[in-house]
């Protein structure tokens, strides 16, 4: 493709994708196919000639959007919001355009030194401490997900524990996100390693008293304790784990403390919510959270802050002569590849400094004090309706709630809500997913998308009404 063959069809791509956000409501936001569905649509075997790019923009329309779940969507509520918006898009085609391959500093010194830069910044917006910051001994990157971010975070608490040879344990809770468990598998923990906390039974916070029991438990039985992880807004319900008084006993046995806040950290762009971040700066040792779920970044953008670098590259860094270069061996530059799993890396840091410039600090407040307002409407339509329970919920974008089935036995108030769950999100009008609080099933309606108006949030509450007088 000539780039004059290029210009042409790439304006009509553009085209086809602004035609696709605007006519998006008209579609179901959850796809209705079948599995198997998609496949049978497209041709068994790869085309041996090439054919024009207008025929693969075709299938797109016939056999790929039918089986999409439009994400942005203004009634997607389920899962966390997924946002992508405009000068992300742009970012990430120029991303695509220049097609650098960012693994040292010397094969694109522009994507290193623009990452560092969009990563303090994105510290600044944040109220993230100083020492996070990339002209210090800490610093930020850009990860594809928190799950890689905290694996990276995993391999430095060991590094900086020591003890190969002798069992090493993690902390999390039961509501730590999955993707700790999967780390210490990939890290080579053994299964029990990965130790689960209790949580107070109502606020499902960690109990940083049982934390230290448990740490002085398996120091007095030879293990070393390298990590601990809290979690600032869980997937679950965005629980919020008590940052400072789990960094007390991280910081008095001398364990790494990792902050989770995949989801709810980037809210803290609002100064009123700032407290978010309370124990961060005195006592992570590493940080995570996503702009691509609720920070109008399209997938993939995760933001990893250390304290202190040494460790993660003690633990990452592999020299192979092909990479050797006098700026990495003069120590005055940053080579990413050290502070990830792949050696390959993307230049992301032009969708996330597209966003931030596009949006400044003012549209991003705006955007997700819009979201959080609209969850408190929302949570307000189901406290005044005694057919339901509402979960008191944390200030950012999640509902949990629950129909109370008045007669039904536990078992069988789930299944029934589970079969609302079902209809509601077969209707096409909206999207919900679920979680487990204690025996209780739970609707999570996640508010965030930037397309989302109250007008949107009312209709999804009506639906949930008349599906629950239906049934
Ligand atoms: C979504 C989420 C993750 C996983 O995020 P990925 O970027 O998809 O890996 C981790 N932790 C929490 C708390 C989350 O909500």
């Amino acid at each position: 493709m000539t780039p004059e063959e290029f210009r042409e069809h790439g304006k009509r791509v553009v085209d086809w994708i602004a035609d696709y956000l605007a006519s998006i409501e008209s579609r179901p936001v959850r796809s209705q196919a079948k599995p198997g569905d998609v496949r049978a649509a497209l041709p068994e075997h790869p085309p041996e000639e090439g054919e024009p790019f207008d025929a693969v923009l075709a299938d797109l329309d016939r056999a790929i959007l039918p089986g999409l779940t439009h994400w942005q969507h203004p009634s997607f509520f389920a899962y966390f919001p997924a946002n992508a918006s405009g000068p992300a898009v742009l970012g990430d085609l120029l991303s695509s355009g220049l097609g650098v391959q960012g693994m040292v500093w010397a094969t694109s010194p522009a994507c290193t030194e623009l990452e560092s830069l969009v990563v303090d910044w994105f510290a600044e917006l944040l109220g993230l401490p100083a020492h996070f910051r990339t002209d210090s001994r800490g610093g930020g990157v850009i990860q594809d997900t928190a799950s890689s971010a905290s694996l990276v975070a995993m391999l430095a608490a060991l590094r900086r524990a020591g003890g190969q040879g002798q069992r090493r344990t993690v902390y999390v809770s039961s509501q730590t996100h999955s993707s700790l468990e999967k780390a210490g598998r990939i890290a080579g923990l053994a299964d029990g390693d990965v130790r689960a906390v209790d949580v107070d039974e109502h606020t499902l916070e960690l109990d940083p008293g049982q934390l230290d029991r448990l740490i002085a438990e398996d120091l007095a039985a030879g293990a070393v304790p390298a990590m601990v992880c809290a979690t600032v807004g869980t997937t679950s319900t965005t629980a919020i784990d008590p940052v400072r008084r789990i960094g007390e006993v991280c910081r008095a046995r001398g364990v790494w403390l990792h902050v989770d806040a995949a989801y709810a950290g980037v809210s803290a762009v609002c100064p009123e919510l700032r407290w978010i971040n309370d124990g961060v700066a005195e006592y992570a040792d590493s940080y995570v959270t996503n702009p691509h779920k609720w920070l109008l970044t399209n997938f993939d953008c995760s933001v990893l802050w250390l304290a202190d670098r040494a460790p993660m590259i003690e633990a990452l860094s592999i020299l192979p002569e092909y990479l050797r270069n006098s700026a990495s061996s003069s120590g005055e530059v940053i080579d990413y590849r050290d502070w990830q799993i792949p050696l390959g890396r993307r230049f992301r840091a032009l969708k996330l400094w597209s966003v931030l410039r596009y949006y400044g600090a003012r549209g991003l407040r705006e955007h997700v004090r819009g979201g959080i307002a609209l969850a408190g409407e929302f949570a307000e339509l189901v406290a005044a309706d005694s057919r339901f329970e509402l979960r008191e919920h944390h200030p950012f974008g999640l509902v949990c709630f629950r129909p109370l089935w008045p007669g039904l036995s536990t078992v069988d108030a789930n299944a029934a809500t589970l079969a609302l769950l079902e209809r509601l999100n077969d209707s096409g009008e909206l999207y919900l997913s679920h979680t487990k609080v204690g025996e209780h099933v739970l609707l999570r309606m996640a508010i965030g998308a930037p397309t989302t108006e109250a007008r949107h949030v009312r209709a999804a509450w009506t639906a949930i009404q008349e599906h629950l007088d239906f049934a």
